[in-house]
């Protein structure tokens, strides 16, 4: 089993359809997609002599030799390490160090920060877009190196947001099981579909390649290599039928800016979002401008993109009586994982009760690379602890309430940001919000809000106050606001709380 014959398949039964874009253009085929990439499999085992298991990293922004990279690496049975190219030198010398990489393919600009940075570089180093990159796509193809299911194909670092990242070792059969759940659970590609890569292909965006190669569909690299919303919305009415994934702060920026353009959507079959809490407001007012285009996924680097999945359907049932329940759950369990929600004890808890999430089936990560120690925290009696805390209803559906660790408890009682969040963006002045615990000497936590607000609006805390006394028990609701201009967000999209609990505790004016 190599995620590489999923590429050679598609090539032998379809090898005229178009396969990669750049923009709107067509670069290649599947007959050319899958000689490229058996060629470069070629040259990295016959010319450059690594064995099966070595590991080939990736560090580049979205670019049209990226697939084509990823597959020839697993032609030669390589385990890639696709790192996000925002990264600062320091964390890509990290992970090249701590996966023991062999190889490097990257940019020339890329490259040049890490020869700046001293970055101690693998034996093979290949900027994609210089002039060494070519002639290893010359030589003869192979066939894929046989790999047993349980062998890692993509050791996937996570974000980092607690400590240093992690390497988690995701199999052949993770990847294949995630993308038929994808048909299942998240949405049907057809032969003229084609995915968009705007979010990094290091991350969730670039795993979703398998589903579109499984059927022979396009796959669209935008030029700017990144995500623009405005050279997305140019775009999509071009090629037609896109789907693509986007956190949900990229689902914000597209949906301000359709309305700003009047864009109704128009080319996009799909837009899958996750990675990331999505607010009840956010995701009504995407659908109004955007249309009824969306899927949400809830995954973690440890279950790649294979949690659970809120359809379509349940998404735009809107005369369910729970709709508004179903809206800002993250919905019901892939098909091939069963998820349960555990106490502290560790005991599996009933409908309606909160505790943290656990999940089991194929889709769940075979460890942690080199980490014996976390793999055992994390993979306890064949379920994985993903740190979640959520609960779920009598119908299946899961709400995330948020990571253990940013549970505030306040007076000995459990307040959960998200739901503060979302009673505070119920208010017009109000753009983003980021709710945290802080040490207090006499509760032991007290919930502090950063808030940024609509362009033009000037803070005014008494009526957040009174929405919060409106909606939810006095105790939740914030003690301090923090009226900011941006709210941080790391690489993928996400608000490192950590980082906004630091600038509170430095913060001399509360
Ligand atoms: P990562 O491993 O970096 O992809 O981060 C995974 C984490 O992001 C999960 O454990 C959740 O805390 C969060 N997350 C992922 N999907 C969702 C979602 N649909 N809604 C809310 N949070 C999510």
């Amino acid at each position: 089993m190599n995620l590489a014959r999923l590429l050679t398949r598609s090539a032998t039964t379809f090898p005229d359809r178009p396969a990669l874009l750049l923009g709107s253009r067509v670069l290649y085929d599947y007959r050319e997609f899958a000689r490229r990439a058996g060629a470069l499999g070629y040259a990295l085992t016959n010319i450059f002599g690594l064995p099966p298991g070595a590991r080939l990293a990736v560090l580049a922004h979205n670019c049209a030799q990226y697939l084509e990279v990823l597959y020839g690496a697993w032609h030669a049975g390589l385990i890639v390490v696709p790192i996000n190219a925002k990264l600062h030198p320091r964390e890509v010398t990290h992970i090249l160090r701590v996966s023991g990489a062999g190889a490097l393919f990257t940019q020339e600009s890329l490259l040049a920060d890490l020869t700046a940075a001293a970055t101690p570089l693998p034996a093979l180093c290949v900027a994609m877009d210089g002039p060494a990159y070519p002639p290893l796509l010359q030589g003869p193809t192979r066939t894929p190196e046989h790999r047993a299911p349980s062998d890692t194909a993509w050791l996937f670092y996570t974000s980092g947001t607690t400590g240093q990242p992690k390497g988690v070792m995701q199999t052949h059969r993770n990847l294949l099981a995630m993308s038929l759940a994808y048909f299942t659970d998240v949405d049907a590609v057809e032969a003229d579909d084609a995915i968009l890569y705007a979010a990094p292909m290091s991350h969730g965006a670039g795993l979703y390649n398998f589903p579109y190669v499984l059927k022979a569909a396009r796959h669209v690299v935008p030029v700017s290599g990144s995500f623009d919303e405005t050279e997305i919305a140019a775009l999509a009415p071009r090629v037609r039928q896109l789907g693509l994934f986007a956190a949900p702060t990229m689902v914000k920026r597209m949906t301000e800016h359709a309305r700003r353009t009047a864009y109704d959507g128009d080319g996009i079959n799909t837009i899958i979002y996750g990675g990331g809490p999505m607010y009840a407001a956010d995701i009504r007012d995407a659908m109004t401008v955007l249309g009824p285009r969306f899927v949400q996924i809830y995954g973690q680097g440890e279950c790649p993109m294979g949690i659970t999945a809120l359809g379509r359907d349940h998404l735009l049932d809107h005369s369910h009586p729970r709709h508004k329940e179903r809206l800002v759950s993250v919905g019901v369990p892939q098909c091939n994982v069963e998820v349960r929600i555990t106490g502290d004890d560790g005991t599996p808890l009933a409908a309606g009760l909160t505790g943290e999430i656990e999940v089991r089936g194929d889709t769940v990560m075979a460890g942690y690379w080199e980490d014996p120690v976390a793999t055992a925290e994390a993979l306890q009696n064949g379920w994985l602890r993903t740190g979640d805390v959520g609960e779920c209803d009598a119908d299946g559906f899961i709400s995330l309430k948020d990571r253990s660790k940013d549970v505030v408890i306040s007076g000995g009682s459990n307040i959960y940001p998200r739901e503060v969040e979302e009673v505070l963006l119920l208010h017009p002045h109000v753009r983003e919000v980021a709710v945290l615990g802080a040490p207090h000497p006499e509760w032991g936590e007290e919930v502090i809000a950063f808030i940024v607000l609509q362009p033009g609006q000037t803070p005014d805390p008494q009526s957040l106050d009174e929405l919060c006394l409106a909606h939810i028990a006095r105790f939740k609701r914030p003690r301090h606001y923090r009226f900011i201009a941006e709210l941080p967000k790391n690489h993928y999209g996400k608000v490192p709380k950590t980082l906004l609990r630091t600038w509170w505790s430095t913060a001399t004016d509360h």
